[in-house]
């Protein structure tokens, strides 16, 4: 889209003049003076912004207007386009809603940055003078009567914002944040480091994807002779719960991915502190309950979509005891980054199409997830945007060799670097597909395990745990929290379970299945009643 800035057609099309024009006609009576000219230009520039183009009439939706030091400057869209007053560009038609506006929406911006301070401490001003208490900006309600409290909040504008990192005061075990990538918890060396690995698994659990987890946890070993772990962010609907229970009792973590998995991606940017609450704190309580998880290990939350939820996700996390969220991608970079608490400003941009980050400081860990290289040939390759599901990383179907390519490329940009945790974010669907895919992964990952002394494949938690207690790679083949359920023998708790079949009002009309070793609910558990009791 380009912009034709023609000065020209703004006199034309204004009737009005300044400049030469104005001198050659200012005999003529029936035309505007100079003065009044000015007047005009005056009185139309009054509460524009530098550079705002606005449209003069509603004619023609391609014609809009600015004020500069030289007067008034006219932009004609080309053909098949229209002035968009939001954006501040030509645009398609289709996309332009506001032709039956003169200018942009005014949003009225609160007086943050004045010479003296407008109010006492603790106070600032709305963008009306009135001040309000500090706290009240960016917390998603309107305080202000103009609105102006929540006009101005990005990272940087935000006034109750988290600090940027200061090393000195954030330290582990409890905080951990970085101001170069570079950088490696306990500043060791990256040598003895280990790589740790993070495999994890979104959505429901079933039968259709159970036996895929058996194939690739089953009889595969960390060197410290533990069984490989792996993490599973799991959605409540179509989720069999004796199955999540004989994961968790194999050691795997389990954490929550919502109730709903609303597939309005908009509503997690935008969910309010209860509705987050609702889907996530009532998604432990329904996987405690029926995978009957009773070492308060659900501690993590993923996003559906990787809608990044803001401050009021956060609040939610902090309120509810979840110690991590791994929703946030990190764009590809090298090094990639570790993970990190968010006491203190994220260390990457808020990456990613209209993502809501948090702007404040929070008790939470961020389990970063780094975007993958999806080249097969990065060293002679162009630059391609990176991917953060690894099913995303392919749209065509990729060959075996091709997935083995990648595997091997994206370990060795953290094994060779700051050995930051890798991760590999799955949908079972990817590998359960197709056979020579998975048979690719198996081989990647007997290979890596056969071959590499300091690469452990663990839970997000036992990242944590080692973060806030960094071992050399020498002493981890008795380091206590990565031999908890080091290898469990026996059999599940229940085969299969009972196959519930319940209903519940919040879903009317539709019978579902719930399978768990423990009593069937009444109900079917939902947001509002995630016992599935039958009452709220
Ligand atoms: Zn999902």
């Amino acid at each position: 889209m380009t912009s034709i800035r023609v000065a020209a057609i703004a006199l034309a099309l204004l009737g009005i003049a300044s400049g030469e024009i104005v001198k050659r006609q200012a005999a003529t009576v029936s035309e505007p003076t100079e003065d009044e000219a000015d007047a005009f230009t005056k009185e139309l520039c009054r509460d524009k912004g530098a550079g705002e183009w606005f449209r003069l009439d509603l004619n023609d939706c391609r014609d809009v207007i600015q004020c500069t030091e030289a007067g008034l400057q006219a932009l004609r869209c080309p053909h098949g386009l229209a002035f968009n007053l939001e954006l501040q560009t030509c645009d398609w038609k289709d996309n332009v809603k506001n032709c039956n506006q003169k200018e942009k929406k005014r949003v009225v911006k609160p007086l943050l940055n004045t010479v003296e301070p407008l109010c006492q401490e603790n106070l600032l001003a709305c963008g009306d003078g009135t001040c309000i208490d500090r706290t009240l900006f960016c917390d998603g309600k309107f305080d202000c009567a103009d609105e102006s409290d929540e006009n101005t909040c990005d990272i940087k504008s935000d006034p109750n914002s988290a600090p940027i990192c200061n090393p000195d005061e954030c330290r582990l075990p409890d905080c951990y944040c970085f101001n170069n990538a570079n950088e490696v918890p306990d500043n060791m060396n990256p040598t003895n480091v280990p790589q740790m690995i993070t495999i994890t698994f979104d959505d429901a659990v079933n039968i259709e994807n159970i036996d895929l987890y058996n194939i690739i946890f089953d009889s595969r070993f960390n060197p410290n002779q533990c069984s490989i772990k792996s993490t599973f962010f799991v959605s409540h609907k179509y989720t069999n719960y004796s199955a999540v229970q004989d994961l968790h009792r194999l050691g795997h973590e389990i954490a929550i991915h919502s109730i709903s998995h609303s597939n309005n991606e908009t509503f997690w940017t935008k969910a309010s502190p209860d509705e987050w609450e609702r889907e996530m704190a009532g998604g432990r309580v329904i996987v405690e309950r029926f995978a009957n998880i009773t070492d308060s290990s659900v501690i993590g939350v993923r996003s559906p979509y990787l809608r990044v939820g803001g401050n009021n996700q956060f609040g939610m996390m902090e309120q509810n005891a979840f110690l991590y969220d791994s929703t946030m991608t990190a764009p590809l970079q090298n090094p990639p980054l570790w993970p990190y608490t968010l006491y203190y400003r994220m260390p990457h941009a808020c990456h990613g199409n209209l993502q809501n980050c948090p702007t404040r400081s929070f008790a939470v860990w961020e389990m970063v997830m780094n975007e993958m290289d999806r080249r097969e040939e990065p060293t002679i390759e162009e630059d391609l945007p990176g991917c953060a599901m690894v099913d995303s990383c392919f749209s065509n179907k990729p060959t075996a060799d091709q997935f083995y390519k990648f595997l091997v490329n994206n370990f060795d940009r953290h094994y060779l670097t700051n050995r930051a945790p890798m991760g590999l974010y799955f949908h079972s669907a990817f590998l359960k597909n197709d056979p020579e895919i998975l048979d690719a992964f198996l081989f990647w990952l007997d290979e890596t395990l056969a071959n590499n002394p300091d690469v452990y494949f663990v839970t997000m938690t036992q990242v944590i745990q080692w973060m806030q207690d960094p071992q050399p790679v020498s002493n981890l083949k008795n380091y206590e929290p990565w031999k908890e359920k080091c290898n469990v023998a026996g059999p599940p708790f229940c085969y299969g379970g009972t196959n519930c079949e319940l209903n519940t009002d919040e879903l009317p009309g539709e019978t579902l299945r719930l399978a768990t070793c423990m009593r069937c609910p009444n109900r079917y558990p939902w947001l509002l009643d995630p016992l599935g009791e039958g009452y709220f």
